[in-house]
C-alpha cells in the first residue's frame, strides 16, 4: 500500500473531525435537531478512537488496544442512535444503547483475558452490525431524498462489509491471540472504506440537515401559526384564482358574532375558540380536502370530486360538531357558532368564481339568522 495504514487512521480522524465540527454547527442552529447533535459526539468518538490507533506506533499492550476500540464502538452506537432519530425524531435510543453495550462487552472481555485476536474479531463485528443497522435506518428513510439517503445507506454498508472483511480475515487465520495491529488486505479496504464513509456520509447529513431546514420554512411560510392550518398564500398558491375548479366543492366558514367573544372574555379566549373550530374541521375532513384560514374568523374549505349532497353533509356535521362544543360566547347561554356557504365549481368554472359564490351563500345563512348552512345558488353563465 503507498500509505500506511497509521497514516490513512490519522488522515480519517483529521476529516471526521471537520465533520464532528460541521455537524455541531448545524445543531448549534436548529437545536430540535438531535440527530446531529449524536452524529457529532459519535464522530467525536470515532476521532479520538482513530487518532490513538494511529499515534500507537508499534506499541500493543492490552490498554492500547481496549480505549480506542471501546471508544470506537460508543462512537458507532451513538451515530446509530443518530440514525434512528434521523429517521423518526421519536425513536427510541435504548436499542442503539443496548447493542452498543453488548459490542463493547464482547470485545473488552477477550481482550482483558489475553485472547486479543478473539476482541479484535468481536470489535469488527460489531462496528459491522452497527454500521449496517446505520444503513437500515437510512434506507427506510429514503422516501424523503431518495438518491441521497441511498447513497448513504450504500456507504453504510459498504463500510460495515469491510469490517466484516477484517474479522472474516483473523478468522480464518484462525489469529486468537495477536502480537501487533493486523496489518492485511482487509485493514486497509476497511481504513480507505472509513475515510470514504464517513467523509461522504457527513457531506450527505449535512446537506440533507439544510434540505430539511428549507422544507421547515417553507411549511412554516404556508401554515396559519395560530390553528396549523394553510394560511391564505398557500390557498392561493395550489388554487390560483383563473383555476378551473369544475367538481370543487368550496366551503366558506365565518364564525358567529365572534367580535362579542373577544370583546366581553378576551383575545385569547377568541383565540382558543378558533383554534377549537380548526380542530373540529380537521377531525371531520380527509387529508386531501384542503383547510385554509382566510384570515380573522373566516376560513375555506376545498374538497375534490364531491357533489353538492355530500359537501352539505359534511358542512352541517362541522357546524353542529361545533355548536356542540358549547364554547361560551360571554353571555348567559350563548354558545359559539358557525355560518357556512357551499358552491360546487361547474362546467369550466374558475375558482375565483366559485368562491365568490360560495361567500354570497355565506352573507345568505348570516342573514338567514346565523348558525346554518347554505348552498349557493347555480353559475349564471352570460
Ligand atoms: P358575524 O357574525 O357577522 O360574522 O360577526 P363577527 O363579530 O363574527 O364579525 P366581525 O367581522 O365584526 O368580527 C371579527 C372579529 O375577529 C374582529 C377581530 O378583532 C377578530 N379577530 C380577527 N383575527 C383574530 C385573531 O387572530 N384572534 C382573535 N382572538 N380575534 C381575531
Ligand atoms: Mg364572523
Ligand atoms: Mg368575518
Amino acid at each position: 500500500m503507498v500509505i500506511d495504514n497509521a497514516s490513512l487512521l490519522i488522515a480519517i480522524a483529521f476529516s471526521s473531525g471537520s465533520l464532528m465540527i460541521a455537524l455541531l454547527i448545524g445543531w448549534m442552529n436548529s437545536r430540535r435537531e438531535s440527530y446531529l447533535l449524536f452524529g457529532a459526539g459519535g464522530i467525536g468518538l470515532v476521532v479520538i478512537a482513530m487518532a490513538a490507533m494511529g499515534l500507537r506506533n508499534g506499541a500493543y499492550d492490552m490498554f492500547i488496544q481496549l480505549v480506542p476500540f471501546v471508544l470506537l464502538l460508543i462512537g458507532f452506537a451513538l451515530i446509530y442512535a443518530g440514525s434512528r432519530i434521523f429517521r423518526d425524531e421519536a425513536a427510541s435510543t435504548i436499542p442503539a444503547l443496548v447493542i452498543g453495550m453488548v459490542a463493547v462487552i464482547t470485545t473488552a472481555v477477550p481482550i482483558i483475558v489475553g485472547l486479543s485476536g478473539i476482541g479484535t474479531i468481536m470489535l469488527n463485528i460489531g462496528g459491522a452490525v452497527l454500521m449496517l443497522l446505520c444503513g437500515r435506518e437510512y434506507w427506510r428513510s429514503r422516501k424523503e431524498a431518495r438518491g441521497a439517503l441511498i447513497v448513504n445507506a450504500v456507504l453504510y454498508t459498504l463500510t460495515a462489509i469491510s469490517f466484516a472483511c477484517c474479522a472474516l480475515v483473523l478468522l480464518l487465520e484462525g489469529r486468537w491471540v495477536l502480537d501487533g495491529p493486523p496489518n492485511n488486505w482487509a485493514e486497509d479496504f476497511n481504513s480507505i472504506m472509513s475515510l470514504v464513509g464517513l467523509t461522504g456520509i457527513g457531506a450527505i447529513t449535512l446537506t440533507l440537515h439544510h434540505a430539511r431546514n428549507a422544507r421547515h420554512h417553507r411549511m412554516e411560510a404556508h401554515t396559519d401559526a395560530l390553528t396549523g392550518v394553510l394560511n391564505r398564500r398557500a390557498l392561493f398558491d395550489i388554487y390560483p384564482e383563473g383555476h378551473i375548479a369544475t367538481g370543487l366543492a368550496v366551503l366558506m366558514f365565518d364564525l358567529d358574532h365572534f367580535k362579542q367573544i373577544n370583546d366581553r372574555l378576551g383575545h385569547a379566549a377568541g383565540d382558543h375558540v378558533l383554534q377549537q373550530f380548526a380542530d373540529v374541521m380537521r377531525e371531520e375532513l380527509r387529508a386531501a380536502d384542503t383547510i385554509a384560514r382566510l384570515g380573522g374568523e373566516e376560513f375555506c374549505v376545498i374538497m375534490r370530486d364531491m357533489d353538492g349532497e355530500r359537501a352539505k353533509a359534511i358542512a352541517e356535521r362541522i357546524r353542529t360538531r361545533f355548536a356542540g362544543l358549547n364554547l361560551s360566547r360571554g353571555q348567559d347561554g350563548q354558545v359559539a357558532t358557525v355560518s357556512a356557504g357551499l358552491a360546487v365549481g361547474g362546467q369550466d368554472e374558475p375558482f375565483s368564481s366559485v368562491l365568490s359564490r360560495a361567500d354570497a351563500a355565506l352573507y345568505k345563512a348570516k342573514s338567514a339568522g346565523r348558525n346554518q348552512v347554505h348552498i349557493a345558488a347555480l353559475r349564471l353563465v352570460a
